[in-house]
């Protein structure tokens, strides 16, 4: 996805202590006037929910436990409401799309264009040759488009926009969120969905960083609609080139990615700084030589009709692709509350996975489940956060290792 929060987003952590049971430890350096103290333990079975994230992870998230009788719920989210933000395509599989469905969002008003198909095309001297056709179990959506779906729902006292956590202790043996103008939160369970370069990550699992793959999703835009654009089309190398290509269509245009191989530091010549630290590359960051670039590969690699394409395109993004060690743990206790890890704050996955959305979507309703049975039910919830923990990690951690697997078959990078 691509938002205005992404680009200089990975700072240092505040800590490096995961908080731990009756700790306090990772509060940030400034400790902010203390909180409205609670005494005591709240051991409801309608916990407080902070979840740090309004992309599309915490939203689901927040949705789904509204739905589910969890009424105290905030989404805390770092940019600020007047931002703008957009985003790409992003292949939603049958379970998400089952999951927003439950949510009662129509289908149609997140997915525009309905194909199912996937064309894959071997290009070879830039002569597209086999074409093979599958069918998708999903279908295609933008983040723009699903973002404003689910956000659009979420009721105006939940959100807080402008909210950059930044820290996070146990006081009074109870998980205490700290943010970056001084004020504090304090929750029963505290759910980060705060994306790649999570600021929860860092303070629950700190030996898990980030690290650059060797290549750059180019992405672009266009605003003209292409009449025999209708279904998402896959460029594939004959051999092991070094590049993949992808459009699909999207509303009033098309959708574009360019895989494409770039040094660390031709990276930091493209974008403006280091790929652990812009890990997401908006419009104004694209410099004239991230543009040349991509233009001079899209006529070394593409069929004219791409390549022009390319050419033709005014907006364009980019996204360093990374790699994480695999998620050994999802939940942590924080006092007697618990911080979880989901989407892309538990495990940024290589885009051509095509998992990373979607795994944020399945966690969601796994925890909501989880939570469902702990309020209806008086299910013990630390062993309903193990259970959920148990069902849902090995699923992330094999996106995790997919994707550098995707990458060798196309020549990308440096793995
Ligand atoms: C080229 C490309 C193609 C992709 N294609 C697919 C696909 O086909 N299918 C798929 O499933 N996935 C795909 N993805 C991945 C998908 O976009 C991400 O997995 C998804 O956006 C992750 O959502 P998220 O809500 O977990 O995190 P993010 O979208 O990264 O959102 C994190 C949110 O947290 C906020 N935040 C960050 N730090 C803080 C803080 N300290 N305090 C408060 N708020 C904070 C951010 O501002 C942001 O709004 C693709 C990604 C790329 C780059």
């Amino acid at each position: 996805m691509f938002s205005t929060a992404g680009s200089e987003r990975d700072s240092q952590p505040q800590s490096s202590t995961p908080p731990d049971r009756g700790t306090s430890t990772t509060a940030p350096a400034n400790r902010p006037a203390a909180t409205p103290a609670r005494s005591t333990t709240r051991t409801t079975a309608r916990p407080r929910v902070a979840v740090v994230g309004g992309s599309l992870s915490g939203p689901t998230t927040a949705l789904l436990l509204l739905q589910a009788g969890i009424d105290d719920v905030t989404v805390y989210e770092a940019v600020p409401a007047s931002a703008p933000q957009g985003g790409g395509l992003i292949g939603l599989e049958h379970s998400s799309l089952d999951v927003l469905d439950h949510l009662g969002i129509p289908q149609d008003e997140f997915v525009r264009h309905d194909s199912e198909a996937v064309m894959q095309i071997t290009v070879c001297q830039r002569q597209p040759g086999q074409v093979r056709r599958h069918l998708y179990a999903g279908r295609n959506t933008t983040w723009t488009l699903l973002h404003t779906a689910l956000s659009r729902r979420l009721p105006t006292d939940v959100l807080r926009t402008g909210a950059r956590v930044t820290g996070l202790s146990a006081e009074h043996d109870q998980p205490l969120l700290h943010f970056a103008d001084g004020n504090t939160a304090p929750a029963d369970l505290v759910v980060f969905a705060d994306g790649r370069s999570s600021t929860g990550r860092r303070l629950l699992d700190p030996q898990r960083r980030l690290h650059y793959a060797g290549y750059v999703a180019h992405r672009g835009q266009t605003t003209s609609t292409q009449p025999d654009l209708h279904d998402f089309l896959r460029y594939e190398p004959a051999e092991h080139s070094g590049m993949q290509f992808n459009v699909a269509p999207i509303p009033d245009g098309a959708d574009w990615t360019f895989y494409l191989s770039a040094t660390p530091a031709q990276y930091e010549d493209f974008f403006g700084a280091p790929p652990t630290r812009r890990v997401f590359a908006l419009p104004h960051h694209i410099t004239a030589a991230a543009r040349t670039e991509v233009d001079a590969s899209a006529e070394q690699y593409l069929p004219d009709e791409q390549a022009a394409l390319v050419h033709a395109t005014t907006t364009r993004m980019a996204a360093p692709v990374m790699d994480i060690e695999p998620p050994t743990q999802m939940v942590w206790p924080v006092g007697a509350g618990h911080a979880v890890l989901i989407g892309d704050a538990l495990a940024p996955v290589r885009p051509h996975t095509a998992r990373g959305a979607n795994n944020g979507i399945e966690q969601a309703w796994g925890l909501a489940a989880a939570l469902t049975q702990h309020r209806k039910y008086h299910a013990d919830l630390t062993t309903a956060l193990d259970g959920w923990q148990h069902r849902h990690l090995p699923a992330a951690v094999a996106a995790v290792q997919l994707g550098p697997e995707l990458g060798r078959q196309y020549g990308l990078g440096t793995v």
